[in-house]
């Protein structure tokens, strides 16, 4: 399988006043295959929106490279750096302001198309069209203005313009969040639909763990600025091994109201801590039942307990 991205220790700080720092992504490093989906979760706050916004070159990196197809973006210069732009785009999670209200639906999904220059008049239009039909909508809409669109036709809409230049890679940024449940598989079946496709590889950020399993190959939960765990999808919903990871996974309801019934559900205890001048050692420890002294102290690195299976956690195998 090829590597379409490497994302190596990865580092995006923010100064928060004159002393203190907020470590939003602090030292993560995965890579992503082509034509696969790599989803990201955890709660809100813990830098995976921010990983992703630096992933696609929106944000500067403090430290550590991203590496697209053998080049790192961060190094681009200004020219090089918008043909980078045209093989990768982002979804925002919010369909109602990430759209220009005062523009038609066909200028939104066109006004990449004409900063790219890859097509103008008739030809435009027609691309217009095409995607419009390609996410579900018709080309009646093009008229149209965001304001009469729903939740989910909106992120249909928003969609369309981040295909709209054709890119290999779509950072997918919690697309589902702000949409009603009902609406919310029929969007990621359409993502997954568009990925067969046009062979796109997806980097996928969201909070809730039951929807990033249906559509991702692998999956990397972050907390606090680090990733925790990382597996393939089915090896992390089956045996989760970081105390985190088993706690969001414990929330997931089960369908089943018997089996639900029997699950235990394990409590985290108390709120997210501030990413604003962590403390040293696991960035979990303040929040988790098995913290030792050792946890306190030492920040636990991301290691291969199973094949392709990484926990970063002192205790892994004692829990
Ligand atoms: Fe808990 Fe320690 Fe593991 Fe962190 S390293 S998750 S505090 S047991």
């Amino acid at each position: 399988k090829k590597v379409l991205i490497e994302v190596k220790d990865l580092k995006k700080y923010f100064q928060v006043g004159r002393h203190q720092t907020l470590k939003a992504v602090d030292g993560v490093s995965f890579k992503i295959y082509k034509g696969e989906t790599l989803g990201l979760v955890g709660e809100s706050g813990c830098g995976k929106t921010t990983c992703g916004k630096t992933v696609m070159g929106l944000y500067d990196a403090t430290g550590g490279e991203v590496i697209f197809d053998g080049v790192e973006i961060h190094s681009l210069h200004k020219k090089e750096k918008k043909e980078f732009t045209k093989r990768a785009q982002i979804i925002f999670q919010d369909p109602y302001s990430s759209l220009n209200p005062r523009m038609t639906v066909g200028d939104i999904i066109g006004e990449g198309i004409d900063i790219h220059k890859l097509y103008t008049g008739k030809e435009r239009q027609e691309k217009i069209y095409e995607l419009l039909e390609l996410v579900g909508l018709n080309r009646e809409h093009a008229l149209r203005f965001p304001h009469e669109f729903s939740g989910g036709q909106r992120q249909r809409i928003g969609i369309a313009r981040a295909l709209a230049i054709e890119p290999e890679f779509i950072v997918c940024d919690e697309p589902i969040s702000a949409l009603d449940v009902s609406i919310q598989a029929q969007i990621v079946n359409l993502l997954i639909e568009l990925q067969k496709k046009k062979n796109l590889t997806y980097l996928f950020i969201a909070h809730d763990l039951s929807m990033v399993k249906h559509i991702s190959d692998r999956v990397g939960v972050m907390y606090l600025g680090n990733m925790v765990e990382f597996a393939s999808s089915n090896e992390l919903y089956d045996n989760p091994l970081h105390p985190y990871t088993k706690a969001l996974m414990s929330a997931i309801p089960i369908p089943d109201p018997k089996e639900e019934k029997k699950k235990t559900r394990i409590p985290i205890e108390g709120e997210i801590p501030s990413p604003v001048n962590p403390k040293p050692g696991c960035r979990f420890a303040a929040r988790c039942r098995y913290a030792t002294d050792l946890c306190r102290s030492e920040t636990p690195k991301l290691e291969e307990i199973e094949k392709g299976h990484f926990v970063a956690c002192h205790r892994v195998k004692e829990i």
